[in-house]
């Protein structure tokens, strides 16, 4: 594809500004270039193109079915777009919340963000929430060191391990070891579940806390998970819970319910605002009682009918500068508050049928990688293609020509060639079976010729990409 740089033709502008009817005025020396910024010269439509163009070299979720594992990847409705675009939200500059005289302009948001932590902390079973983290690892991190906090305050200078279960999701271990602690690695059974004699085994009075999510990340309900929590709370660790899976029980059980003292919600999985790529995001952290005290701060606190700023007591302090994605929170709170109680009760029914659906329907030509009911997602391992000379790369790269962005492949780490298929609630029975078709159609293909997808995708702008190299060299068509 063209650059934009090529298209640069002398003096083309995309805008004109008009004459200037205020008098000049000298800019500081330093703030002066001292050479041309080198941007190209283009018409407003040689950008539109140009971007439009760029766009749709991509696979999103507006455009294809994206059943990436683990990743919860639905429709964001627009009217969530509608309302965050709503002048009140966008042209609300943040600096407003520090001046005592601007204060009555930010009530609105300032009553968004408490009702959203509102309705989280009701989701999920915990005391209070903070908005603030900006992803599921950075909430991840929140959460962890609020349970360092704690610890410190009771004294409990000996607890320096956090238990974790092998199929977790890498950020868990990263997040608890910048947090300060101890990474212990539990081993999964066979049938996907946390080896609870590993965990009682492991469990001491040296342990500060256990990691995990609930359905886990092989996409099963964790069978023992009450004694899970009893277990740790005897020994005065506090149970973690990574929300990423939280779309697949929404109104049928809370973590808190559980026995979780912290966790992160993922609002942009679950809560259907977009992402991909690196943001943004909005990874708040929820606590239990007795965490309270240590939130990030300043929270929104309402008092007397209006909304003020407190910082907790024993604060850790910010984790990100005003409320984290503010706008997320919009966007996360008009879909909460348009599903409603029932709707988002659906929205977990219709993500475990579908995920269900989808195994029912490959389980004969994929072997399935647990013999329990799956939740929300469906895993697969491709071994025995594999084994033949396909690998779960080959099928990922074969979708692309099929027209689905591939699942997720080779996570979690517990699962051989594992594919890890999370449709989500959002599509429709015919997109769930054109999609299966071409799973079978690939799986067919490979009974008759293992070395078919080799040099897949064929229709894509760019081939097979070297996946390490094109990730730090982004201009490489390897
Ligand atoms: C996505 C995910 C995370 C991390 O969330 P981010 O928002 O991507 O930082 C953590 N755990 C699991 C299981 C996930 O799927």
């Amino acid at each position: 594809m063209e650059l934009i740089y090529d298209q640069s033709r002398e003096g083309r502008r995309a805008i004109t500004l008009d004459a200037l009817d205020v008098p000049e005025a000298a800019l500081p020396r330093d703030l002066l270039r001292t050479e041309a910024a080198g941007l190209p010269e283009v018409s407003e439509l040689d950008v539109v193109r140009h971007f439009t163009r760029l766009s749709q070299l991509n696979f999103g979720i507006d455009s294809h079915f994206y059943p990436l594992g683990s990743c919860t990847m639905k429709y964001n409705p627009k009217i969530a777009e509608a309302v965050a675009a709503l002048p009140g939200f966008a042209e609300l500059h943040p600096h407003l919340s520090s001046d005592e005289a601007l204060w009555a302009h930010c009530q609105g948001a300032f009553e968004v963000v408490y009702e959203v932590e509102e309705l989280l902390a009701e989701i999920a079973g915990m005391k209070a929430v903070c908005l603030q983290p900006i992803a599921g690892a950075h909430g991840e991190l929140a959460g962890t060191l609020l349970m360092a906090a704690y610890h410190r305050d009771k004294g409990h200078t000996h607890k320096k391990k956090i238990i974790i279960p092998d199929s977790a999701h890498g950020t868990n271990p990263a997040s608890a070891a910048i947090a300060g602690f101890d990474i212990v690695e539990i081993p999964s059974t066979p049938d996907g579940a946390i080896d609870f004699d590993a965990y009682t085994a492991a469990m001491d009075d040296t342990v500060a806390g256990v990691m995990t999510t609930c359905p886990n990340t092989h996409g099963l309900f964790e069978p023992r998970i009450l004694e899970i929590a009893a277990l740790a709370h005897k020994h005065d660790a506090l149970l973690y819970y990574d929300g990423a899976n939280l779309n697949a029980i929404m109104g049928e059980c809370r973590p808190g319910d559980l026995g979780f003292d912290v966790m992160h919600y993922n609002v942009h999985k679950t809560f259907a605002t977009p992402h991909g790529m690196g943001g943004p995001g909005c990874g708040p952290v929820g606590v239990s009682e007795r965490l309270v005290p240590y939130l990030p701060g300043p929270r929104v606190a309402r008092r007397e009918g209006r909304f003020v700023l407190e910082t907790p007591p024993r604060s850790i302090g910010r984790m990100a500068p005003f409320f984290g994605n503010f706008m997320m929170a919009v966007r996360g709170y008009a879909y909460i508050r348009h599903l409603g109680n029932e709707g988002l009760k659906d929205v977990s029914r219709v993500a475990v049928l579908n995920a269900n659906y989808i195994h029912a329907r490959l389980k004969h030509a994929y072997t399935p990688a647990f013999a329990g009911r799956f939740m929300h997602e469906c895993i697969f391992t491709a071994a025995a293609q594999a084994q033949k000379g396909a690998r779960a790369l080959d099928i990922a790269k074969a979708l692309l020509d099929e027209g689905y962005h591939a699942p997720t492949v080779y996570f979690p780490l517990t699962v051989k060639e594992s594919i890890m298929i999370e449709p989500t609630e959002t599509e429709s029975k015919e997109t769930l079976d054109a999609f299966c078709d071409a799973m079978l159609r690939i799986a067919t293909r490979i009974e008759e010729d293992p070395m078919a997808f080799r040099n897949s995708p064929t229709t894509m702008p760019v081939g097979r990409l070297d996946e390490v190299k094109a990730a730090r060299d982004l201009n490489c068509v390897c």
